[in-house]
């Protein structure tokens, strides 16, 4: 049985942790992994030292992607028999491109109670900051990391209307955005969030090639964890489709957004209001670090 009044006997509590800044655990999941009877974890190194943190001592159950099923019957047991436990993993929200879903899905094959604790996940966060649009989104989590395969991939989202998420580590991060650049169009809309709440922490939103561009200027960009934003692919039936961006393009090179959006409009015949939000997109926001 867990020793808090507040922890309910043979719950399962998917506490999501920081993401970088130990300040973001929150003061629920502090209770949490404190009154659970033990904690499993991807990694017990990594979690032990954030509990050391915080100052809270409790067994450790290793639980990873090599030993997710055949541990499943064991945590099983012990929340019927009425231990409550956490799950966690090395960062951010357990299962999001982290283990823990044979763990979720056997307890709840069990008809057990699975609560969430959450809080950060680096895809949420990037997305939240990218100023592309948040309201339909797909997360890919990683994109494969050979080049053909990931070009591959990306060819397969390119019709995609709603925004991508991906993430990426450091090794590959300049291919992939290079192959973002080359497959999606190098002026597809792009949010590279780095080291989300960590001392470097920094955001670009640009064009593909312009993403790749500021990349590749500084060595140092590429170091770090990584979620991209990718701004889906307009809808047949937008301007972007069409004549109407075509004309834009040409026009936005001689005048300003607003001018250009009424003469591609005239024109074209395409909407003024969307061609001019259209003209916002494509000239607006350079490739300055936040
Ligand atoms: N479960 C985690 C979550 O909720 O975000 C994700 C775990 S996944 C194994 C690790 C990847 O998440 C990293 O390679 C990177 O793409 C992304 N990530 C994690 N922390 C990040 C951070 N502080 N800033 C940017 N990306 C981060």
């Amino acid at each position: 049985m867990s020793g808090s009044p507040r922890i309910a006997p043979g719950h399962l509590y998917v506490v999501a942790t920081p993401i970088g800044n130990l300040d973001d655990l929150a003061p629920r999941a502090q209770e949490v992994l404190d009154g659970v009877a033990a904690i499993c974890a991807e990694d017990t190194r990594n979690t032990a030292n954030l509990l050391t943190h915080f100052g809270i001592r409790k067994p450790l159950i290793a639980v990873h992607e090599h030993n997710e099923d055949e541990i499943c019957a064991r945590l099983v047991a012990r929340l019927q028999g009425g231990d409550a436990l956490a799950l966690v993993s090395d960062a951010g929200t357990p299962l999001i491109s982290d283990p823990g879903f044979a763990v979720v899905r056997a307890a709840r094959k069990a008809n057990l109670p699975v609560l969430a604790i959450p809080g950060p996940c680096a895809a949420i966060a990037a997305l939240s900051i990218s100023g592309i649009a948040s309201d339909r989104f797909v997360f890919e989590g990683f994109l494969p990391a050979k080049g053909a395969a990931r070009r591959e991939r990306l060819a397969e989202l390119a019709p995609e209307t709603r925004t991508l998420i991906v993430y990426e580590s450091s090794h590959r991060i300049a291919d992939c955005v290079a192959d973002i650049a080359a497959v999606l169009g190098g002026e597809r809309p792009l949010c590279l969030a780095r080291e989300l709440t960590k001392l470097y922490e920094q955001s670009v939103r640009a064009g593909a090639a312009e993403v790749a561009a500021w990349l590749a200027a500084d060595v140092n960009r590429a170091r770090g964890e990584f979620v991209l934003v990718i701004g889906g692919a307009p809808p047949a039936d937008d301007p972007r489709a069409g004549e109407g961006e075509r004309v834009l393009r040409l026009l936005l090179r001689e005048m300003p957004a607003s001018r250009a959006a009424r003469v591609a409009a005239e024109i074209t015949g395409a909407r003024k209001k969307e061609l001019y939000a259209l003209a916002l997109q494509l000239g607006g926001g350079g490739a300055a670090a936040d």
